[in-house]
């Protein structure tokens, strides 16, 4: 039997009602009603509230909304500066000095669009395109730089003493012979012991006398078909297989070898053939 909120149970002995506790179930049972109860109650006093609550979320969103807008405005202005003035200038900077200095073909106008390799959409996109592949490009051309410096250490291109060139390339009437002869070199003039400079980066290949009248002499191989050589010498302080950079002294002017006074006889050996050293004096004598 139940009353309200007490369940009853009929006592035989006594004869009368007596009250007992609640069972799990009935707990249960008494704990979800609760809950039923309170969420519609809860529902029925927000409801009615609604345009409320809807009008408070819809102007908070919107104000979000505006801020972020503010913001990308912003950002994409500062976008648009960088663009122009860093991504631009290193592009044209690319393009006008640094591929031509290397010999390459200018970058296509499209690539640089970003027409090509799936085209960007928003303007941050294209940024960031156009940021990485100058970052590309950059290391591109680092690779193609580093590659010609290391071969112009081997050009030779300096006079190799400094002095006055006396004789150059060509025919001439022989100050030994005294008759017509072919001079395959360029002689320069200077004070004996002047130091003799090697003029590119290369392997000393000889180091030693001559009997044909050279003297005393040095030649550079510079590992690329060419080969200097160094004649008259007083001195040298290099050895064969010795590796030399440019500019560093490998001699001094002397007078050895068929010579009448101090002098430096010079040859450029372009694959085995003795031609004009003028060709390979490409700077002028201070730059050093
Ligand atoms: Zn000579």
């Amino acid at each position: 039997m139940r009353e309200f909120l007490y369940v009853f149970e009929w006592d035989e002995h006594n004869l009368a009602f007596r009250r007992v506790g609640w069972s799990f179930r009935r707990w249960c049972v008494a704990a979800f009603r609760l809950m039923v109860v309170g969420a519609s109650v809860g529902i029925m006093s927000v409801g009615p509230a609604w345009p409320v609550w809807e009008r408070f979320f819809v102007e908070r969103s919107r104000r979000h909304t505006n801020a972020l807008r503010t913001e990308a405005a912003e950002i994409a202005k500062e976008i648009a500066v960088l663009e122009e003035s860093c991504l631009g200038y290193w592009y044209e900077r690319a393009q006008r000095f640094y591929r031509p200095l290397v010999g390459e073909a200018p970058m296509p106008e499209s690539e640089w669009a970003g027409h090509m390799g799936g085209a960007p959409g928003t303007f941050s996109d294209r940024a960031l395109y156009r940021g990485r592949r100058l970052f590309a490009e950059y290391q591109h051309l680092h690779r193609l730089l580093a590659a010609q410096a290391e071969r112009l250490a081997f050009l030779p291109c300096l006079l190799p003493t400094e002095g006055v060139i006396v004789s150059g390339y060509g025919m001439r009437r022989d100050p030994f012979y005294k008759d017509w002869r072919m001079h395959f070199g360029l002689d320069i003039a200077a004070p004996y012991g002047t130091p003799v400079r090697a003029t590119a980066a290369g392997r000393i290949r000889l180091a030693s006398w001559d009997v044909g009248g050279y003297g005393l002499q040095v030649e550079i191989d510079h590992l690329n078909g060419l080969v200097t050589k160094y004649a008259h010498l007083s001195k040298t302080i290099v050895q064969p297989g010795q590796y030399v950079r440019r500019n560093q002294i490998i001699g001094y002017v002397g007078s050895t070898g068929y010579s009448t006074a101090p002098h430096l006889h010079y040859e450029v050996i372009e694959r085995g053939i003795k031609v004009n050293p003028q060709r390979y004096i490409l700077l002028p004598q201070d730059v050093r």
